[in-house]
């Protein structure tokens, strides 16, 4: 079922091109945005903005390119935090309207350092595209605020249709791959309040490849499903770079598939995207709308 050596080639993936990537790439410069899509080198990045089967989507990053935790999978610098620009939500909601997008994900580094860790700056841009235009489908990965409950019920307020949360691992390698300050039982908290207090559709990602065993991920699903989440997706986790927490196994496509059959037809999500090359926003858009007409 998997490699534990070179990186094998279903791994490969071709660079983006042509004018709708081009287009995008230009308006982002010209707001002076970043996307993860684009920072993390991606490579979705062509089939996610092209959009070719249903609404592209892009993965804007809120709050800065610094973070004030450092987790050992994850290529974000910490510390060094700078202050929020309060241009950003009218900046992202210009930018989404100008590429015309459909479906938007915000996500942003954790700002510990702030009170609120930034969720009225996160509600505000959600707010700023709905309010240019209430049809765009918006999509948040939010950090876990600290457990602070107020923050979460900040975003559910704002009025995203998904908000994600990521467990990113099974509850035995929460650390090292996290940082110490995000647990299991606090993400699970976090997706539990947002399923409670709203109808909004909850989400999460896990990270396959970092030496989890078949039953520890059948148990962070069974989990993730008992505390209301109706999206997750499964994808292999890379090593951005040396410095980073190494690959363990490079998990065959086969299995990936059977963890999608698992997680939808067993038990019970609205969808799961599982693949490889599958991050969390990988093609949101398309499969969002598709499992909603299902
Ligand atoms: Fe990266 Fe998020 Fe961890 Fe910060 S909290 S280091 S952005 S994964
Ligand atoms: Fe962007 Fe996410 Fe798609 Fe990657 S998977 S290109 S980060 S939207």
């Amino acid at each position: 079922m998997s490699s534990r050596r070179r990186k094998p080639d279903w791994l490969k993936m071709r660079p983006p091109s042509g004018r709708r990537f081009t287009e995008i790439k230009s308006t982002l410069r010209d707001h002076d945005l970043h996307t993860v899509c684009e920072e993390a080198n991606c490579p979705n990045l062509g089939e996610c903005w092209s959009g070719r089967d249903g609404p592209g989507t892009a993965t804007f990053m809120l709050m800065g390119d610094r973070c004030s935790r450092g987790c050992n999978f994850c290529d974000v610098e910490t510390g060094g935090m700078e202050p929020l620009d309060p241009d950003e939500p009218a900046n992202v909601a210009e930018a989404v309207t100008e590429i015309g997008l459909e479906y938007v994900v915000l996500t942003s580094v954790d700002r510990d350092d702030l009170a609120d860790g930034g969720s009225r700056h996160f509600a505000e841009t959600i707010r700023e595209i709905k309010r240019r235009d209430p049809e765009t489908l918006v999509e948040v990965l939010i950090p876990d605020f600290g457990g602070d409950p107020d923050a979460v019920d900040r975003i559910v307020d704002a009025g995203p249709d998904v908000i994600a949360h990521n467990i990113e691992t099974v509850e035995r390698l929460q650390w090292p791959v996290r940082d110490r300050r995000a647990t299991y039982e606090q993400t699970l908290d976090v997706l539990e309040r947002v399923d409670r207090e709203s109808d909004v559709h909850t989400k999460t990602s896990v990270m396959l490849g970092l030496g989890e065993y078949d039953h520890e991920v059948y148990r962070t699903l069974r989990d993730l499903r008992n505390v209301g989440v109706d999206i997750v997706t499964l994808g292999q986790y890379l090593q951005p770079s040396r410095s980073h927490l190494d690959v363990f196994e490079y998990v065959h496509p086969d299995a990936f598939d059977t963890w999608k059959s698992v997680a939808e037809t067993e038990l019970g999500f609205l969808y799961c995207a599982s693949g490889p090359m599958v991050r969390s926003s990988y093609k949101a858009g398309e499969f969002f709308v598709e499992a909603l007409v299902r």
